[in-house]
């Protein structure tokens, strides 16, 4: 089975590991570099994408982070997540920085304005088996995608799921669901590069 890491610095990791061993993989937390370079792939999860951005750059992580994603690692953003795979924010609060690794921009707490959480089924083309069960807390909408990125999904009018080449994100935050086909679909990306 392929190890999935979770960035363990900030969030509902807890969620994303339990999430990953339900999908068949093997699921460890990371905060350190050396335990970076020991996984096949890595969930960034939901939180808060500016304190998750500070402890990177606190925890000597960013770089690495920076690297391992740009060099093809497999990797998947939940809501904050998602935050910190584009390669733009279009309003960082200071001091924010992203890991970068799709060709987006992303507008933070776009869906949070009008509604602070809610539920809603969203039809996620890569995930065959009817619409997932999409929580979306203050999330992210994206707000332009570049000619690299594809849109998976789009809920009300704006883009909610992408896939890149090795990297996936979400607004919305299956690991806080039962439904787990969204860590199933990104063990196969895994898989299939290790
Ligand atoms: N609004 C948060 C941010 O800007 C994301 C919220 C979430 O992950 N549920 O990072």
């Amino acid at each position: 089975s392929p190890v999935v890491g979770v960035l363990a610095l900030q969030g509902d990791v807890r969620e994303h590991l339990t999430a990953l061993a339900s999908a068949g993989a093997v699921a460890r937390p990371v905060r350190r570099p050396g335990e970076l370079a020991e996984v096949d792939g890595l969930v960034l999860p939901g939180g808060e994408s500016t304190t998750m951005s500070k402890l990177a750059v606190l925890f000597g992580l960013l770089e690495p982070l920076r690297e391992r994603v740009a060099a093809g690692m497999p990797v998947y953003g939940t809501c904050a997540g998602m935050i910190l795979l584009a390669d733009e924010i279009l309003d960082p609060r200071s001091g924010q920085e992203t890991v970068g690794g799709i060709d987006m921009v992303v507008r933070r707490n776009a869906f949070g304005r009008q509604n602070e959480s809610f539920e809603a089924a969203v039809d996620v083309a890569a995930v065959p088996g009817g619409p997932v069960e999409g929580l979306f807390i203050r999330a992210p909408w994206v707000e332009s995608v570049g000619a690299r990125a594809e849109v998976l999904a789009e809920y009300d009018g704006h883009v909610v799921a992408v896939r890149q080449r090795n990297a996936l994100a979400t607004s919305f935050h299956p690991e806080l669901t039962g439904d787990h086909r969204l860590h199933a679909l990104f063990a196969d990306m895994v898989r299939a590069v290790n």
